[in-house]
């Protein structure tokens, strides 16, 4: 009986994928009917080796992306400091075209045998001795039930599946993402991932493919009393305020396509139980200024994988063990944000820092 996964991003195909590669069949619902908007499009350079483990290096050298050769950063201190990437063991890391790179990893799935039903739920599921019955439905009112061995919520920060169990998701701050794109702003970034520290948050810029730029405030919402429709101007009025940003930035007034996104650190309570299990940001939503999100997602799917392997094979105690790494890994990435944030001590009366000391 296949594998059914809840959610088509980076967490669930990931997980189809490493599945595969166990000889398990997969069966991946994805609720949107066309790629939707998400941030993030910076990977790291140790994401390298986890998208090699699953066998799709490939993937990066597409056109559609392009090499991120250095951070520049200010933090801590008002003088930017850059870190150039090539002379460090993982090399450089990656300015993605995020939807081109859903899709690769969507195609590189159904390659691999993976059913992949775009446009489908789940409403439920009822257990039966040694399967479960998933009921689905899709955008026209169309019901299946699928017999499955194994259930994967894999629907991101939303967790539909572990909150149709009554889990809870512990968020541990208001950080929001005020994401924007800048016309023809791109030319100072090349190669760059930016980010400056400002009294009340701090930004994050990179370049695209097309010469246009990805800039994005990091903020706890509650601090900030602005309308959806004052957002633009807002923005505009805040990026003015950067020391160093806003120099980089050719044309800084003409933001469009513009998104507020939560970007909280979480934990759901419980990341796996009898016949289930959770991965990607359904288990824990990082901070982005660790960039660690993608690379979370697809290397929990590598560990989700081997997990479910080992319990279709009759090791129930490995669902408690994957619990385990995800808490320890939790616990670790917890310390290091904290030790970031300890860095920036310049504003020390802003609501925003005082939070985060
Ligand atoms: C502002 C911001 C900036 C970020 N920047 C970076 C960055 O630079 N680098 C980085 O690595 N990470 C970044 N991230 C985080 C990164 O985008 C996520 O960690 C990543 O998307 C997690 O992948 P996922 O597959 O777990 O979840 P998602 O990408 O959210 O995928 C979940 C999928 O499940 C689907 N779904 C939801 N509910 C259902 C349902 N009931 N049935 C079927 N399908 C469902 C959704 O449509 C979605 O496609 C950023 C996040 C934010 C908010």
């Amino acid at each position: 009986m296949p594998v059914v996964i809840v959610g088509g991003g980076p967490a669930g195909a990931a997980t189809a994928i490493a599945l595969a590669k166990h000889g398990i069949d997969a069966i991946v619902l994805e609720t949107t009917l066309l790629t939707a908007f998400k941030p993030g499009e910076t990977l790291p350079p140790n994401a390298g080796a986890i998208i090699g483990q699953l066998g799709l290096q490939e993937l990066l050298d597409a056109d559609e992306h392009h090499a991120c050769t250095n951070n520049t950063v200010i933090w801590g201190k008002p003088e930017p400091e850059t870190r150039y990437f090539f002379s460090e063991t993982n090399g450089n890391g990656w300015h993605l075209d995020r939807p081109f790179f859903e899709q690769q990893l969507k195609n590189k799935a159904i390659e691999k045998g993976v059913s992949w039903l775009q446009g489908w739920k789940c409403e439920g599921w009822t257990p039966y001795n040694n399967h479960l019955e998933v009921t689905v439905f899709n955008r026209d009112g169309d019901q299946r039930i699928i017999k499955a061995g194994f259930l994967v919520d894999a629907s991101g920060r939303a967790a539909t599946l572990a909150r149709k169990k009554g889990l809870k998701r512990n968020s541990l701050d208001k950080l929001t993402g005020y994401y924007a794109e800048l016309k023809n702003a791109a030319g100072k970034l090349k190669g760059t991932t930016f980010i400056e520290a400002v009294c009340e948050g701090w930004w994050y810029a990179s370049p695209m493919k097309n010469g246009d730029a990805i800039v994005t405030f990091m903020t706890d919402a509650d601090l900030h009393q602005t309308s959806s429709a004052a957002v633009p101007q807002w923005l505009s009025d805040q990026l003015k305020q950067t020391c160093f940003l806003n120099q980089y930035m050719d044309q800084p007034d003409q933001f469009f396509n513009i998104h507020v996104k939560p970007a909280s650190t979480s934990f759901l309570e419980k990341p796996s139980g009898d016949r289930w299990l959770a991965v990607g940001d359904a288990i824990c939503t990082y901070d982005p200024i660790t960039s660690h999100g993608l690379t979370a997602a697809m290397g929990g799917a590598i560990y989700a994988a081997t997990a479910i392997k080992s319990y279709l094979d009759g090791n129930p105690e490995a669902m408690a063990a994957y619990s385990y790494v995800q808490q320890e890994a939790f616990n670790n990435y917890l310390s290091m944000l904290q030790n970031h944030y300890s860095i920036e001590q310049r504003w020390n009366n802003s609501q925003f820092w005082k939070r985060r000391h």
